[in-house]
């Protein structure tokens, strides 16, 4: 029986000192490995960079469906038979009055996402207008997940004031072309290579649970770590009836924790998202999420429902965390208390959003 040394990985993972293979698989896969040490590892270097505050993103899903892409784990790509509410892209009113709500409700990064492969040269300057609107209005950080983008593209955004690019490389290279054939893993790295030349941070993680292999989840984790991603999502997969993938996964809470401890170590300072699935596949470990993940996303995700504003605030609270934002944790958990909304489980099976939750500011 091999002794953990769980010290030995802080100091490695503080001094930014890169994992091996043979470290990165006893992370996710050794017998031996007890979760909480191994929690408290991942911790320590969490609070190294971040203390004790967490990032609430508030995702904006601004144009929804009809892709032409065939992600397989996606309800928006071309192969999907999920009935969606799909629209196309939002007004600028509609986006701007969920930014102000996205401000006032404690966020401290407000996310606009746009189905589909990648945008034209007008939509580029169309969500650079957006973009130096919402940054003249209000005092949030702004992130755009636009998808596939040139050099041209990612020079616009950043002119216009774009903080962060999200573009998730969502798995391996060797494992991409079981999960998609419309693009490849490097079409994903040349736009994450652009935005990094533009001067924009990169937002990029992973969805778990794909199929994908531990030596796969390792190699996202080194490669997110070789890209400087300044934000990294890991996404747990969530089955929808009618998507391509099916019902592939093999995630249990424990799984979920040794990935996130994994991409802690090997991003020490990079913010870590416990990001889509938290509630599916953390279930009742949900809160341990945040000691090696210094953020999240409130109000749900694409299409999917997650727990409500009064849920994840109460969870950060009760976990001794605060919030990075304008505003008082408690103030806003008052304020979300007050409006007695339903709780969401999202348990077994993933809850659908309807069209008033995806577009809740629609005149
Ligand atoms: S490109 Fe984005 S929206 Fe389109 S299918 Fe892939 S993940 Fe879904």
């Amino acid at each position: 029986m091999t002794k953990i040394n769980y010290d030995q990985w802080v100091q490695k993972s503080l001094a930014a000192e890169r994992f091996n293979q043979e470290e990165c698989r006893t992370i996710l896969d050794s017998q031996e490995i007890e979760i909480l040490p191994l929690l408290q590892a991942a911790y320590t270097v969490r609070k190294a960079q971040w203390g004790n505050s967490v990032n609430i993103h508030i995702i904006n899903n601004a144009k929804n469906g009809n892709c032409p892409e065939d992600c397989a784990y996606c309800v928006q790509a071309k192969t999907s038979k999920t009935q969606i509410a799909d629209y196309p892209i939002k007004t600028d009113d509609e986006i701007m009055a969920e930014a102000k709500n996205a401000y006032e409700s404690g966020a401290f990064r407000y996310c606009m996402v746009f189905a589909g492969r990648g945008p034209t040269k007008q939509r580029v300057e169309k969500l650079s207008g957006l973009i130096q609107k919402i940054k003249s209005t209000y005092p949030i950080q702004v992130c755009l997940s636009p998808g596939l983008l040139d050099q041209e593209g990612t020079d616009m955004l950043k002119a216009a004031g774009l903080d962060r690019l999200n573009h998730n490389l969502n798995t391996s290279e060797r494992y991409y072309p079981e999960i998609c054939d419309t693009h490849t893993f490097q079409d994903r790295l040349n736009t994450l290579q652009a935005a990094k030349n533009s001067g924009i941070e990169l937002c990029t993680g992973m969805i778990a649970g794909l199929g994908e292999q531990s030596d796969d989840i390792i190699q996202v984790a080194q490669k997110l770590r070789d890209v400087e991603a300044q934000s990294i999502p890991i996404n747990f997969y969530m089955a929808i009836d009618g998507n391509r993938l099916g019902p592939k996964h093999d995630l249990t809470p424990e799984r979920c924790l040794r990935i996130l401890c994994l991409f802690r170590f090997i991003n020490p300072k990079s913010e870590l998202r416990m990001a889509a699935g938290r509630e599916m596949h953390l279930r009742s470990m949900q809160v341990m999420g945040l000691y090696p993940a210094n953020s999240l996303f409130m109000d749900g995700y694409l299409n999917t429902k997650g727990t409500n504003h009064a849920q994840t605030l109460q969870m950060i609270k009760d976990a001794g965390f605060d919030i990075q934002s304008e505003h008082n944790l408690e103030d806003l958990l008052e304020k979300a208390n007050e409006k007695n909304l339903p709780e969401i489980n999202n348990g077994e099976k993933a809850i659908m959003k309807s069209i008033e939750d995806l577009r809740p500011a629609r005149a």
